[in-house]
């Protein structure tokens, strides 16, 4: 998995809309600022986060995790294409001669995200998507047919990437869901993932939520 911070608005947006409301002058994310944003967020007028946005890269996560990610409604995506891309696997003739289990483990690694299974799963684990990987490579390079179709035979763990943007205030409801122990593994990781990219000023704005630093 990797995650890196694109574009960051600055704190400072989110003080200037509070002494707007408030008619106030900045102390320039002085101690001033700083009672200002805990205030804001015991208050719960969290609208003024919402002029902050970030934008992440996100790599090498599952699908798995992309559809649970999405039902992140208040943020933006744009999502690697299946449809448009899947064709890069023809050119991948390791994938129709993997025999032994270290070329599994070679192309798993390669496509897809892998659980921390136990030791006796794994190798069915791998078996099984290699499988999937081999209709796959078959489906697009023998019987020719589009992506559209084949993308069918895709497992959830196939590895994707995306572009997202969100403000900080649906940024902070996402790190409280996904940062649960409730939550899944995979997605969990990422939102610490991504709350660690943020520049060392903005974590006041998640102070309240006791995030530990993986
Ligand atoms: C541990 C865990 C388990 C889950 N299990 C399941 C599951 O089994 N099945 C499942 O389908 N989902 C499940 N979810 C997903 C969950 O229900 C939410 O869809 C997801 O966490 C996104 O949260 P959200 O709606 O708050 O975020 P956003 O969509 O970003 O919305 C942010 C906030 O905006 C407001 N809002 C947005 N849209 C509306 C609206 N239409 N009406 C009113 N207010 C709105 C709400 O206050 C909302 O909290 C799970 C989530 C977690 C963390």
């Amino acid at each position: 998995m990797k995650v890196k911070l694109v574009d960051c608005d600055s704190i400072e947006k989110i003080i200037k809309a509070a002494r707007i409301s408030h008619g106030s002058e900045s102390d320039g994310m002085g101690p001033k600022d700083r009672i200002l944003i805990k205030k804001l967020i015991e208050w719960g007028h969290e609208s003024v986060f919402e002029h902050c946005t970030y934008s992440f890269l996100i790599e090498e996560v599952s699908r798995a995790l992309l559809q649970e990610l999405v039902r992140h409604r208040i943020a933006s995506y744009t999502v690697r294409s299946t449809r448009f891309t899947l064709d890069y696997l023809i050119k991948d003739n390791e994938i129709k001669e993997a025999k032994s289990f270290s070329d599994y483990k070679r192309i798993v690694d390669r496509y897809c995200v892998v659980p921390n299974l136990p030791k006796e799963a794994l190798s069915e684990f791998y078996e099984s998507i290699v499988l999937s990987l081999k209709k796959i490579h078959k489906f697009l390079s023998y019987y020719h047919l589009p992506n559209d179709l084949v993308k069918y035979l895709l497992p959830e763990s196939f590895k994707t990437e995306l572009m997202m943007s969100i403000n900080v205030r649906s940024f902070r409801n996402l790190l409280r869901l996904r940062t649960s122990k409730a939550a899944l593994w995979e997605i969990r990781k990422l939102a610490m993932k991504m709350f660690q990219t943020l520049p060392e000023d903005h974590h006041i704005l998640y102070e309240d939520l006791n995030l530990k630093l993986l």
